[in-house]
């Protein structure tokens, strides 16, 4: 048995492309991954499917699990051989007893590595306009925590704080904080000194509240501000206002659904994340490999027959490299037969696996990649979806070419998660839903149902066959001048700015 081991990653506060290239590709070979309440749904999205997820930080009881039990876990799981990432809020080390966890491995004899991650005292911080140096305000800068131990008062020294003239960053400060500002004012901190809490830093829906040092409490409970936030005090907090370029993105506190299919979705909801608008990410439909699949089986003992191998979505590829490899098979299989691939997308999953595609359509559909088979003349092998490749097998069938047709894949809709959003969809929640195909319109039909109330929120579509089909369906909608992401993008913010 290999010996396993646990990587202690930081998520980084919550924007998911704060996490760190490394965090990333230990995330990415995990097979088990341990996390806490504070890692973003938008982290936990990059689990690579096959792995076990342990949330620890709540149970049924909505109880977190006690750190003693975290660690027997960790220590457990890395015994039984597996490749542990432990994923934490922010910087593992900042307050985030990443350190009582490496301990116990070390005692355990369990082989252990940390990744860095970018902490919230800073990134919020600075998402909220605040840099927490400044050559003209401060030239320390202290992380101290503002939790207290129940029942204890806080032990946390603020003559000596005051005396250092440094930025003040509290963490997991919000209950105690009107104690906090109280501290620092008997010490003798003037109560204009700028200060402001930074609410779900890094997040779509971060909010900060700036005030004096003295009237922060009050501004703080109007405002409701509830953890997590940051509390930061210093000559730094002045510059929030002309810095916060954050508040300031084109897509700020606008709600988006993307219904792409996973694979898919990454360029869009990138995209739109990185205009500042919350992306809910919710394939309506996913691809699935039919496995085992005794028709491609038989075709691949014997591919004499053929001359083409034609692919019609990457799924395709996916499903028939699975068989292959479960065949104990590789590409030598293949021997002088040509690669067909409907568009660019299939012939990138085919040069994934070191395959280049010796055709693909100028025009990518199905209709296109049938005539320019039959033009090159042979036998043609179509592994295609189980519903079927109707523009291609017609225009094969047209054009005399001869050919098998093989379904290695199917669409399935995913209805996990539809009563929730049904739910949010009557309640407003969404300003926008991107619709990059007719086929996602009909897919979020099949999950949510005729019921669903549309009403309260508006279809971005990227073409008008797409808008057509939208519109079927009740949903109001408004159609991209161009189709394509980027043009679906910019109508997502000339709505924002009021436009029509
Ligand atoms: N290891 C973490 C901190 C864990 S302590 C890190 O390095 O960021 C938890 C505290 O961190 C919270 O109470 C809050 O004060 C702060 N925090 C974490 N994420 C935050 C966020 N997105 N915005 C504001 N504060 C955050």
């Amino acid at each position: 048995m290999t010996a396993g081991r646990v990587t202690l990653v930081g998520a980084g506060p919550g924007d998911p492309e704060l996490l760190t290239i490394k965090g990333l590709r230990a995330l990415e070979q995990a097979d088990v991954v341990v996390y806490d309440r504070l890692v973003s749904p938008a982290v936990l999205e990059r689990i690579p499917a096959g792995a076990r997820t342990i949330d620890v930080g709540k149970e049924a009881s909505r109880h977190p699990v006690p750190q003693h039990r975290i660690n027997q876990i960790l220590a457990e799981e890395a015994q039984k051989g597996h490749n542990v990432v432990r994923l934490k809020g922010g910087d593992p080390f900042v307050f985030g007893r990443g350190g009582e966890e490496l301990e116990h491995l070390a005692r355990q004899g369990v082989d252990f590595r940390e990744i860095p991650g970018v902490t919230s005292a800073i990134a919020a911080a600075a998402y909220g306009g605040i840099p927490v140096t400044h050559r003209d305000y401060a030239s320390s800068l202290h992380i101290i925590t503002g939790h207290a131990r129940e029942g204890e008062p806080l032990r946390v020294d603020f003559e000596a704080l005051v005396r250092t003239g440094g930025t003040l960053v509290f963490l997991m400060g919000v209950t105690a904080m009107p104690a906090i500002v109280a501290g620092l004012l008997a010490a003798g901190m003037d109560g204009s000194t700028p200060a402001a809490m930074v609410e779900n830093g890094t997040l779509p829906g971060q909010r900060r509240c700036a005030a004096a040092l003295e009237s922060l409490p009050e501004r703080a409970a109007a405002m409701g501000i509830r953890s997590p936030a940051l509390l930061v005090v210093g000559g730094v907090c002045a510059l929030a206002e002309e810095l916060c370029w954050f508040d300031r993105l084109p897509l700020r506190g606008r709600r988006i659904l993307v219904t792409r299919p996973r694979d898919r979705a990454g360029t869009l909801t990138g995209r739109l994340r990185e205009l500042g608008a919350e992306v809910v990410s919710w394939p309506c439909v996913e691809t699935v490999p039919i496995l085992p699949c005794p028709a491609m089986e038989a075709a691949l003992e014997d591919l004499t027959a053929y001359q083409w191998l034609a692919f019609t979505s990457p799924a395709g590829v996916d499903a028939f490299w699975q068989c292959l490899r479960g065949l104990g098979r590789d590409a030598r299989r293949l021997g002088p037969l040509r690669l067909a691939a409907v568009g660019p997308a299939t012939a990138r999953a085919l040069s994934g696996h070191g395959l280049e595609a010796d055709l693909v359509p100028e025009r990518c559909d199905g209709a296109h990649l049938g005539e320019a088979l039959a033009a090159a003349g042979g036998r043609v092998l179509l592994l295609r979806a189980e519903e079927g490749a109707p523009g291609i097998a017609e225009a094969l069938a047209r054009h005399g070419a001869a050919f098998d047709g093989i379904p290695v894949y199917r669409t399935v809709c995913n209805t996990a998660r539809s009563q929730e959003l049904r739910r949010e969809l009557e309640e407003g929640r969404f300003d926008f839903i991107a619709f990059t195909s007719a086929s996602t319109v009909r897919g979020l039909m099949a999950a949510l149902g005729p019921e669903a109330d549309f009403s309260r929120t508006l279809g971005l579509c990227i073409g008008e066959q797409t808008a057509g089909e939208a519109r079927r369906h009740g949903i109001p909608v408004r159609v991209a001048e161009r189709a394509s992401m980027d043009a679906l993008t910019e109508l997502a913010i000339n709505l924002t700015n009021g436009g029509k």
